[in-house]
């Protein structure tokens, strides 16, 4: 039969730490620290899997489960001498939840259970206290009263309330001990009242309510809510812990804090925490009284008059040091720590690896690098890789307060402040003029390029984590949220309105680009430090990564910042986004426009110059690193005006008829534009398209390798491809190109060709297209689109309460769909390299920035993953994780 309930305090205990899935995160750490020596309030947890029984059983303990908690009882009472119900020197205990992973504040907690009209005189003598003895079975059955039986708090709150008018008094602490007598006389007709009999008395019964109570509380809406929000698993269940209660309210011997053993927003080595002379937790917790600091150092630091509790108990302070030193030595990672002193004597009451700033979590793994603590790869496994944005771009001050009016997608991190502007062209006069603007846009298009650029954020009413905003945003380093469709904006007035509330042109809103929040005026924001702490774990990252770590950019400005964040290449090079610029759009448009082979070729032929000198600049930066050029692959729509306005401008600047600009444009008219006429679909129909690039891209490379005498190798990636024969055509183009620009140079130098693989068909057909190909790359946003037949575009409309109700674990625009869209990749990847041993494979969609799609590739064995330039150090750092986790 396996074992649900273990035992702890006294010196043993019947678990550890390592047993969080069985005895739940407090239960594992109580057990940890008994069994090491320390004071624990000797207690038993009831396993996890009790609470799933707990359910089957239709909301009751299991028979055998009850005994065995009773058993434990009586090791608790051996150890403290006290007995459950005992009239002279009864027992009390707590009864607390424990997930595996901690839920503050989301299930039940029973306190001083035990007490009764009899014991309660018994603890009155044994504490020679009889007013905290009153206290604590007037708190018991105010607790009790709510948590167990369901009543409204308010009826005992009322009760204490007039308790004090009539005493005429404000605090509690006004109140003595007859007062409190009373006053549970007066608790105890409220439960009768309510319930229609008397508050239980027997301390079993109160036990066994209590246990319930806390299983109960996992299914309640708030820690149902929080499991959602948090990715907890439902079938996970709490345990149980039930333990001798200690007390820091006995007087001014006695205290209660919570502690942590290092910094926890920067990471400094010095003890953080506060405390409570003559108090309980909670007190600390409700913040009714205002706590003292710890440490001398860090009362003097703020100013602080209350003595510290290293003046003012300097034995019990000594000592506590010295289990924090202990605590930490043994966990080897900063803690999170409660305490009490009751009388004198300290008490254990909690630790846990404490949560940290990014900052902090950081600091912290490379000093315990330092101090012998842990190893470089336990450093490296030490701090999430996601956090790791928190530190690459300015952040909100956390200090700062601030105004929310809206609220969209986190679509790209960092914080920005600036006046509000709704068009591109406005953007740019503005901040050419040294003034900071937020792009406000509807939706951005390709010719938002220039407004993107110039402005220190951008904020979007439509849009998801791979809109247009979202991906160039995210590529540039700017601060965007996506899809605040409370936003509507009237470019009639040129405001916008949110929650009932008006903005003009003008006025200064503030991004967080991290958690999608849009506030109102100037929030203060602080620079990213990436001091030498930032660079050592680097380091030991790449000594243990096996992916190699490419980024999507297509400016040199992106290219160098990239490379300062540490690129290995370029894997995603998207060619349209070159033709987005202001002084090429009259051509493109032109080409797009052209009504034969002829108008089409003199618009590429101005093209031309203009993308052999973007690619050569690219190669000068990249300096002999990979870099993957993709051939045009825009949704034609996206260069192409739809209103008479844009019309005009149109023809005005490509010298056309209007009345031709409309036909073409009405012509080319897609219903669906994502599945239309792009990708190397244009190449097949147009192949004087390609031939241009693939011509721009030779005659750069030729140009940087003659100017730098070091091989430039380009990798020329085809969009868009579902069957070999669109590979086989495309590529026979950019092999002629290649062959004409190395005889007419008269150099000759090596190049791939490869495909991307972003259709089901090319997965399924990946063998064939193999054939054609040096190399793949995922990309996954055109699959993943393609593979859940959801419009990347759109889906940030319904895919909430899609991921709410687990119907996909997370977005799958963010995080690969492993299951589905992963199949795929994987498939591909075997039937890929089943024909060609070798083929190099990478991925480029979004998901090459999302650790656990990283870990994903990793398990695949894909050779390098892609990403936008501010996310190149979180993708090196989770390959560093997914391969250590690998072993
Ligand atoms: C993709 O589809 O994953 C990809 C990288 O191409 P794009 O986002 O440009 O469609
Ligand atoms: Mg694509």
């Amino acid at each position: 039969m396996t074992k649900s309930v273990f035992k702890f305090g006294g010196g043993t205990a019947e678990g550890d730490a390592k047993q969080k899935e069985l005895l739940g995160g407090k239960g594992a750490n109580l057990a940890e620290m008994a069994g090491i020596g320390l004071p624990v309030p000797p207690g038993l947890t009831i396993a996890t899997h009790v609470c799933a029984a707990y359910y089957d059983a239709g909301g009751k303990l299991p028979d055998e489960v009850a005994r065995d908690v009773l058993e434990a009882l009586a090791f608790v009472e051996g150890v403290t001498g006290k007995h459950f119900g005992d009239a002279s020197n009864p027992l009390l205990v707590s009864v607390r939840s424990g997930a595996r992973v901690s839920m503050p504040g989301m299930m039940d907690t029973v306190l001083n259970l035990g007490l009764n009209d009899v014991t309660v005189e018994g603890l009155a003598t044994a504490s020679g206290n009889e007013r905290f003895a009153w206290d604590s079975y007037r708190r018991f059955i105010q607790m009790y009263g709510d948590v167990v039986l369901g009543l409204d708090h308010y009826l005992f709150e009322d009760a204490l309330e007039i308790a004090k008018e009539d005493k005429g008094v404000t605090q509690d602490t006004g109140l003595d001990a007859g007062d409190l007598k009373a006053l549970v006389g007066r608790y105890k007709a409220i439960v009768e009242q309510a319930l229609g009999w008397p508050f239980p008395q027997d301390p079993h019964e109160q036990l066994w309510g209590a246990i319930g109570a806390v299983f109960g509380s996992w299914r309640s809406d708030r820690a149902r809510t929080y499991r959602r929000l948090n990715d907890i698993p439902e079938s996970w269940g709490t345990a149980v812990n039930v333990q001798a209660m200690v007390f820091g309210n006995l007087g001014d011997t006695s205290a209660t804090g919570v502690a942590f053993t290092r910094d926890p927003s920067t990471g400094e080595k010095a003890w953080y925490g506060e405390y409570l002379i003559n108090a309980q937790g909670e007190d600390v917790v409700a913040g009714i009284r205002t706590p003292q600091y710890l440490t001398k150092a860090a009362r003097e630091k703020a100013g602080a008059k209350a003595a510290s509790m290293e003046e003012a108990m300097g034995q019990v302070f000594t000592e506590l040091g010295r289990v924090f030193d202990l605590l930490e030595g043994h966990y080897r990672d900063m803690q999170d720590i409660e305490f009490t002193v009751e009388d004198g004597r300290l008490w254990m009451l909690q630790t846990r690896s404490g949560k940290r700033t990014a900052k902090a979590a950081l600091k912290i793994a490379v000093d315990m690098v330092a101090e012998g603590l842990i190893s470089e790869a336990e450093a490296v496994l030490r701090v999430e890789a996601a956090a790791l944005d928190q530190l690459l771009h300015p952040t909100l001050d956390p200090k700062a307060p601030r105004d929310v009016i809206a609220r969209g997608l986190p679509a790209s991190p960092g914080a920005a402040s600036g006046a509000v502007v709704f068009d591109s062209d406005t953007a740019e006069q503005k901040a050419r003029a040294g003034e900071a603007v937020i792009l406000v846009r509807t939706e951005t298009s390709p010719e938002d390029i220039h407004g993107m650029h110039a402005a220190r954020g951008i904020l979007t009413a439509r849009g998801g984590m791979t809109s247009h905003a979202a991906v160039v945003a995210r590529g540039m380093g700017r601060p965007c949220v996506s899809g605040a469709g409370s936003i509507s904006i009237d470019m009639a007035t040129r405001a916008m309105s949110c929650g009932g509330r008006r903005i003009v042109e003008g006025e200064r809103i503030t991004l967080d680009g991290a958690t999608g929040d849009v506030m109102l005026g100037e929030v203060a924001t602080v620079e990213p430090d990436l001091s030498g702490d930032f660079g050592a774990l680097m380091v030991w990252a790449d000594k243990h990564r096996r992916l190699k770590v490419r980024t999507n950019a297509e400016t040199p400005a992106d290219c160098r910042v990239a490379r300062q964040f540490g690129a290995e290449g370029i894997g995603l090079c998207r060619t349209e986004h070159m033709f987005f610029e202001p002084s090429r759009i009259t051509a493109v448009r032109r080409m797009i426009l052209a009504e034969d082979t002829a108008g089409r070729a003199a618009a590429l032929a101005e093209l031309l110059p203009e993308q052999r000198a973007d690619f050569a600049e690219i190669f000068r930066v990249m300096a002999g690193l990979p870099v993957t050029i993709r051939l045009l692959d825009p949704p034609l729509h996206e260069f192409l005006p739809h209103d008479d306005a844009g019309f005009a401008e149109v023809a005005a600047a490509t010298g056309l008829a209007e009345s031709l600009v409309r036909r073409r444009i009405g012509e080319l008219h897609e219903f669906n534009p994502m599945l239309g006429h792009r990708g190397c679909r244009l190449g097949i129909t147009y192949p004087e398209i390609y031939a241009m690039q693939a011509r721009a891209i030779f005659e750069a490379a030729v140009l940087v390798a003659q100017e730098t005498g070091e091989a430039v190798v380009p990798e020329v990636m085809v969009p868009l491809v579902a069957t070999p024969r669109e590979l086989e055509i495309t590529k026979a183009v950019i092999d002629a190109e290649a062959a004409t620009v190395f005889a007419e140079t008269g150099t000759t130098l090596e190049y791939l060709v490869g495909t991307m693989i972003e259709l089901p068909r090319a997965a399924l057909r990946a063998a064939e297209i193999a054939d054609h190909a040096q190399f793949f790359s995922f990309g996954t946003n055109d699959l993943t689109q393609t593979t859940l037949g959801i419009s990347r575009d759109d889906a940030a409309r319904f895919l909430g309460p899609y991921v709410e109700q687990g119907i996909y674990p997370k977005d799958p625009f963010v995080s690969i769909d492993e299951d589905g869209v992963g199949e795929l990749v994987s498939l591909a990847a075997e039937r890929g390299r089943g024909v060609k041993l070798g083929l190099k494979l990478g991925i480029c969609g979004e998901h090459g920035g999302d650790p656990a799609s990283i870990a994903f590739c990793e398990r695949l064995e894909l050779d390098y993953v892609s990403c936008s330039p501010y996310r190149v150090p979180i993708a090196r750092l989770a390959a560093a994780q997914a391969a250590l986790k690998r072993g």
